[in-house]
């Protein structure tokens, strides 16, 4: 299947293009970028004249920044095009209902993707505690906002998530293993004095056992990152690290492979396959613990960030 990949600039350079290039399932055919290209594949600046340019490409990827994705999947859906949206899907949840009522209508698949979910040690920390009684969990997400998002304003300023633009993939772990919804229920956001968004936040969660469910986030975390979530059951401790990379059980590493290697390579195979079905994947349950930290937590004002 032929892909166009709009949105040229770090996650499409470090992921897409390799993951598209080592599929046998997909063809990078154009990109469409204000000031980014990829080598060899034909490049537009706006959309509507690559979508009007290539009616064969059925397929467009937005690896845009939220705020400006809405108007660019909204323009792809109604060009009759599947779309692969990177996360968060949206700036806000209506935005992504609205698309996903678009791509109903339009009869086009449309995938809400979480990188963070096809880590390889995700699908085996869900089967573990599938059967477990949650005592506590901790999300411990902290990493320097210099070293993964060098000079991106777009992350400070309205719209643009903070720090739970890397917490979302936390989030969408969290969503992701444990058999029961929790909600947020407290939130602590630290605001730098000259940004719109925060920088360090700490949540509460009700988890319908009774367990205590936490979440402490990080940008100013010098060295290596830490990406880490730890669950306490009746029957064991269960510890994901290298955001969802490894996992141990009371000291006990996992060491089974999964089969297709890769988060991206995953991503396209699920987007392939949503093609192949006509399906709609849109879970926006990661999305909904940010806007309701928004919404429920205090704003604390802290020294102000320059990069
Ligand atoms: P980025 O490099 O700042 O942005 C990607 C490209 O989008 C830019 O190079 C720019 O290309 C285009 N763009 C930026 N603002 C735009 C606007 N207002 N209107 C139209 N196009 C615009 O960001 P990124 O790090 O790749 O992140 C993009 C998305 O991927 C985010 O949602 C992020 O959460 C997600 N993501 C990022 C990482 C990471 O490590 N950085 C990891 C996983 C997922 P042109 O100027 O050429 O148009």
């Amino acid at each position: 299947m032929e892909v166009a990949l709009v949105g040229i600039g770090k996650i499409a350079v470090d992921q897409h293009v390799p993951a598209i290039a080592a599929s046998p399932d997909w063809d990078l055919a154009a990109t469409v970028s204000r000031h980014g290209s990829v080598d060899g594949v034909p490049a537009y600046t706006d959309l509507a004249t690559m979508l009007e340019a290539h009616p064969e490409i059925r397929v467009v990827s937005l690896s845009l920044p939220p705020m400006p994705r809405f108007d660019y999947a909204r323009m792809a859906i109604e060009a009759g095009r599947h779309v692969m949206l990177e996360k968060p899907p949206g700036a806000t949840l209506s935005e992504c209902h609205a698309l996903e009522e678009l791509a109903r209508a339009q009869r086009v698949s449309l995938y809400a993707t979480w990188h963070s979910r096809q880590a390889d040690k995700v699908p085996a920390a869900k089967a573990w505690l599938a059967d477990k009684t949650l005592r506590s969990l901790r999300i411990d997400w902290r990493e320097d906002v210099r070293h993964w998002h060098p000079g991106q304003d777009w992350v400070f300023e309205a719209g643009g998530l903070g720090v739970f633009d890397p917490g979302i993939n936390a989030l969408s772990i969290l969503t992701e293993i444990l058999p029961v919804p929790v909600h947020v229920t407290g939130a602590e956001l630290k605001f730098p004095a000259n940004r719109d968004t925060p920088i360090a936040v700490e949540c509460g969660f009700h988890h319908p056992g009774g367990a205590e469910v936490t979440m402490a986030l990080d940008w100013l975390e010098p060295g290596d990152p830490v990406w880490t979530i730890e669950a306490v059951t009746d029957q064991g401790t269960l510890t994901l690290e290298n955001g969802g990379g490894k996992l141990t059980i009371d000291g006990q590493e996992d060491e089974s492979l999964p089969g297709l290697a890769g988060e991206y390579p995953r991503l396209y195979d699920q987007m392939a396959r949503l093609v192949a079905t006509g399906g709609i994947d849109m879970d926006l349950a990661p999305m909904r613990h940010v806007a309701d930290a928004f919404t429920l937590g205090r704003r604390v004002t802290v020294e102000a960030f320059d990069w």
